[in-house]
């Protein structure tokens, strides 16, 4: 690659940032820095009717949460500044005129109405309206009024729009790295509208104009963009400038049946589809830093939908993702959403992740269910249960009885209680009242060869201990559980055990 690779997040800030919007950040970004490129974030907002208050700042938010920061964007770099589209609008006008000079634009001064009512008389024929070649010419145009009275009409105010002139009968062969020849015939294409009398440019001939002045080596989005890319190139030629390279990756589709990933997929089967919380007037939407989520999970979970490194590896940090990544090893076929997968990941981190963190993150819950941490060795107990564990949200449900003794009894559990057990248990607290060593190992030889010495089965003594100290027949190595809750605590537990069950 002789050129500098340059390529770009450029979403439209209408809304939360969609998951597969973030993924289409991450590919980006990993390609930019296998490639010692750089990645920019551009904000698309020349449409102002679908412009959302804060999702710009929602999305800022999303990738520095998940450790993909633009170089360039807004307030940051900006080599080829500004980075929102609306304050480029100056730009674009010139670009629009170099095109109607040119003759590959063409003022159009129909109105809705005009438009509407063509469009019902060809919908009443069975046939569907497409503003091109076949029509242009028919229309209220510059391509059939003199050039003095386009001037007047603008002149007077009138609406307009310009539209791309698009060739007629090409066959178009591009290439894109993921699809690879991709054909279009340019006869069956719209004149899309390029720029409107407002002074806004549309998505088409800012993206492409911006694209150019911004030096974007490669664009890499999404597959919705494909039908796009014909008039992208054709536009690049019109300027007379080289076009970027092309990529567009295969959707995200529903966890169950077909189709593109929705917002309605997340909230039938309860899992994320935004990477934060999105709150509006309406309500609020979930996100996966907010459930609990850590950001490497999401990133390493979004890296394999619809691409992988050719072997079975699947859990990869941001830095070997980079180092592995390929975009001629992205799919073409959509790739299925898994929530289920996603928090097998999202476990994955967390037996990885140090107990020192963890229990930092778990101490919140603690405190607010009013344990003095003073008195516990949170990373040890964090330690003996990550295991069981998805979310650090779940640790409290594993781990609560270090902190209280049980409120009540496992039912079938305690069908385990037997008429010997009282006698026993009394027993055991002699035994456990002698040890002077209160560590986990030593306290399991000395009840272990009790047991032996007294030919009593393991587990008449251990299920029903298990019981008095947890409530349920559940939880890490009981001899762990009983030299944390200490001494004193055991005993209290098996008398209270023995007076009520
Ligand atoms: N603004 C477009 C979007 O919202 C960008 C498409 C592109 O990357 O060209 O996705």
């Amino acid at each position: 690659m002789s050129k500098q690779v340059r390529v770009r997040f450029a979403p439209s800030p209408t809304g939360p940032l969609h998951i597969g919007g973030v993924r289409t950040a991450l590919f980006n970004y990993l390609f930019a820095k296998k490639n010692n490129g750089v990645f920019y974030l551009r904000i698309e907002d020349t449409d102002q009717t679908r412009f959302v208050p804060g999702a710009e700042a929602y999305i800022m938010e999303a990738l520095e949460w998940l450790g993909i920061a633009p170089d360039e964007t807004v307030g940051k770099n900006e080599k080829f500044g500004p980075y929102r589209q609306s304050d480029r609008k100056h730009l674009y006008q010139t670009y629009a005129d170099q095109l109607i000079n040119s003759g590959w634009a063409y003022y159009a001064f129909d109105t809705p109405e005009t438009l509407d009512a063509l469009r019902k008389e060809q919908e009443a024929e069975g046939k569907t309206f497409i503003y091109n070649h076949t029509i242009r010419e028919k229309l209220d145009t510059s391509l059939v009024i003199s050039t003095e009275e386009v001037a007047k009409r603008i002149e007077n105010g009138e609406h307009y729009v310009i539209r791309f002139k698009t060739p007629v009968d090409e066959t178009l062969h591009l290439i894109d790295i993921i699809r690879g020849d991709v054909k279009f015939e340019t006869s069956l294409l719209d004149d899309k509208v390029l720029f409107k009398s407002d002074g806004m440019p549309t998505y088409h001939l800012a993206n492409i104009v911006d694209d150019h002045l911004m030096e974007t080596s490669h664009v890499i989005r999404g597959e919705e963009w494909l039908p796009s890319m014909p008039l992208h190139v054709l536009l690049y030629r019109a300027f007379g400038w080289d076009a970027p390279e092309f990529a567009h990756l295969p959707l995200i589709l529903k966890p169950i049946g077909n189709g593109k990933l929705s917002k309605r997929d997340g909230d039938k089967l309860g899992f994320p589809v935004f990477p934060l919380e999105w709150k509006t007037e309406e309500g609020i939407s979930s996100g996966y830093r907010e459930n609990g989520f850590f950001p490497e999970a999401v990133i390493n979970f979004l890296a394999l939908l619809g691409w992988n490194d050719g072997t079975d590896k699947e859990l990869f940090s941001l830095e070997e993702l980079v180092e592995a990544f390929d975009l001629n090893r992205v799919h073409k076929s959509g790739a299925k959403f898994d929530p289920e997968k996603n928090k097998w990941f999202n476990h994955q981190y967390l037996i990885k992740e140090n107990n020192e963190n963890l229990a930092k993150d778990f101490t919140p819950t603690l405190t607010e269910k009013g344990v003095d941490i003073s008195k516990f060795d949170i990373t040890r107990i964090v330690s003996l249960i990550k295991e069981r564990a998805h979310f650090v949200y779940e640790f409290w449900d594993l781990t609560d009885f270090f902190f209280q003794a049980p409120i009540s009894y496992d039912e079938k559990a305690s069908k385990n209680w037997k008429e010997e057990t009282p006698t026993l248990m009394q027993e055991l607290i002699s035994v456990l009242e002698n040890i002077e060593d209160f560590t986990s190992i030593n306290i399991e030889t000395i009840v272990k060869d009790w047991m032996t010495k007294n030919e009593i089965g393991m587990g008449k003594v251990m299920q029903p201990f298990r019981l008095s100290l947890v409530g349920a027949l559940k939880g890490p190595h009981l001899f762990d559980i009983v030299e944390i809750i200490g001494k004193e605590e055991t005993i209290s537990r098996i008398q209270k055990a023995i007076s009520t069950l």
